[in-house]
């Protein structure tokens, strides 16, 4: 078995996964895997094909001839075509939900995740990593924050990417894929019983930093003492 740790962190929206976990795999020299950005791929091509994203069918057809890759630098190919940036934009997050509800999508995506993810040494994050994708990860983390919150961040981000929103637009898409995510019937989003609550509400970024580091220790304890 691996001595590297399999670290999961799931939560809503905007909560602040791809930042943590980026600093966590560069600090621990893991890989990190943004699951949330195969499905940001997919939409991204379901649109560009003018496929309707209701259609489960048309989109599984499309997927068998179709590549998403994350890059150890951590940006999405789709077909070998850097995609980082596109997927960002608001009709992508707008239409995202709607995409991975589909069963047989989420299979698809699921074991491209459980693939990178098995040699151990990485980080991912998403909605169903600790209940669904990785149940045996050594860390869960359940990381969340207020609505408010993480649309105000969101909306930072967005204009230091150059995408124009406003902040009740950010906070309103966020509710809704929130909405969308943890009552859809296959992967809903939630707390895996197992996965250590952080809310960042209140936190900086190297305060949730740091707390994140303390749960990982732990747990690194745990496991030596249990091999
Ligand atoms: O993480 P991010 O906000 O980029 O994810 C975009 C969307 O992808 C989510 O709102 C959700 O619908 C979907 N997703 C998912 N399962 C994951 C990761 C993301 O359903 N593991």
């Amino acid at each position: 078995m691996s001595k590297e740790l399999i670290i999961a962190i799931d939560g809503p929206a905007a909560s602040g996964k791809g930042t943590l976990a980026k600093e966590l795999a560069e600090y621990f020299q893991y890989i990190y895997v943004d699951t949330g950005s195969m499905y940001r791929a997919v939409t991204y091509k379901t649109i560009q094909s003018g496929i309707d994203v209701n259609d489960e069918e048309k989109i599984m057809e499309m997927l068998a001839h179709t590549t998403i890759t994350i890059t150890p630098e951590h940006t999405t190919l789709l077909d070998q075509v850097d995609v980082s940036e596109a997927i960002r934009e608001n009709q992508v997050s707008e239409n995202v939900s709607y995409v991975a509800v589909h069963p047989r999508v989420r299979e698809k995506l699921v074991d491209l995740q459980r693939d990178i993810a098995s040699q151990g040494g990485s980080v991912l994050d998403g909605r169903d990593i600790g209940t669904v994708v990785l149940p045996n990860a050594d860390v869960k983390i359940y990381l969340t924050a207020s609505v408010e919150a993480r649309a105000m961040r969101r909306q930072l981000d967005n204009e230091s990417r150059g995408i124009t929103s406003t902040f009740e637009q950010v906070r309103d898409n966020l509710a809704l894929r929130d909405k969308i995510d943890s009552t859809r019937e296959v992967a809903p989003l939630k707390q895996a019983d197992d996965a250590i609550l952080l809310d960042s509400t209140t936190l900086t970024i190297p305060q949730t930093y740091a707390a994140a580091i303390e749960i990982i220790e732990q747990a690194r304890k745990n496991k030596k003492l249990s091999e």
